[in-house]
């Protein structure tokens, strides 16, 4: 059985970074609600009596897209993998509640970094428009400016990374995100790791706290 591995923290982190190398050397599925939304922006939820008629219209004001929308699409991906990653998701106590009814989890990891270090990775993140690959202008920059190492797309800057943007983001975890911690602090495999370092010494902590708990 491949590992069942839950990434928390704050926007920038580095969930999506890390998320990407535990799919490939742990050979499970990323399963990554905030791309999920993304590809379908502007899908009809006005039947689920929201405030706003699509995901993209809470996304592009750094708001929670309602509950139901993303429970929906994360029993719907976790049902089909053997072995997952998932980033993202869940974001407040109600989420975290229905994930319990969806699966267990081997790993809970949590990663953080000081609030002005994570505005100057998500102002400065770079994200191919075309394998979503992630790249940031100053800390992990592309060969050639704008342009995909790994398929040769186009980078572009998401529209939710301006700074006013995400500073709402960052309230919005603190507000509604964080309490969904101390949820997991009881869990055999939960591990903090200090996000404030290089990706790589990062990335050694992340694969030997996975090793520990499979
Ligand atoms: P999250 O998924 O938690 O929002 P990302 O993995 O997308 O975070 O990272 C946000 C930005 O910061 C990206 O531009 C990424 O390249 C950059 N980044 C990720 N990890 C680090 C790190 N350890 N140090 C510096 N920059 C990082
Ligand atoms: P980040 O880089 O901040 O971790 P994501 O790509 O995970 O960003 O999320 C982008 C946006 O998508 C969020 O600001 C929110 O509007 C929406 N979103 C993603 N995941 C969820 C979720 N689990 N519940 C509600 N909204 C979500
Ligand atoms: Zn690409």
């Amino acid at each position: 059985m491949n590992p069942k591995i839950l990434i928390l923290g704050p926007p920038g982190a580095g969930k999506g970074t890390q998320s990407d190398r535990l799919a490939t050397a742990f050979e499970v599925e990323h399963v990554t609600t905030g791309d999920a939304l993304r590809a379908n922006k502007g899908m009809d939820i006005s039947e689920m009596d929201t405030e706003y008629d699509t995901p993209g219209e809470y996304m592009d004001d750094g708001e929670l897209v309602p509950d139901a929308v993303v429970d929906a699409m994360v029993e719907e991906a976790l049902s089909g993998a053997d072995g997952f990653v998932l980033d993202g998701y869940p974001r407040n106590e109600d989420q975290a509640e229905a994930l319990q009814g969806m699966t267990d989890l081997d790993v809970v990891l949590v990663l953080d970094a000081p609030e002005e270090e994570l505005v100057d990775r998500l102002t400065g993140r770079r994200v191919c428009d075309d394998c979503g690959a992630n790249f940031h202008v100053e800390f992990s920059p592309p060969k050639a400016a704008g342009v995909c190492d790994q398929c040769g797309g186009d980078l572009i800057q998401r529209e939710d990374d301006t700074e006013e943007t995400v500073r709402e983001r960052l309230s919005v975890y603190a507000e509604d995100t964080e309490p969904v911690l101390a949820l997991y602090a009881d869990h055999d495999g939960y591990v903090e790791i200090d996000g404030d370092q290089s990706p790589d010494d990062v990335w050694d902590e992340v694969r030997q706290a996975v090793r520990d708990h499979t």
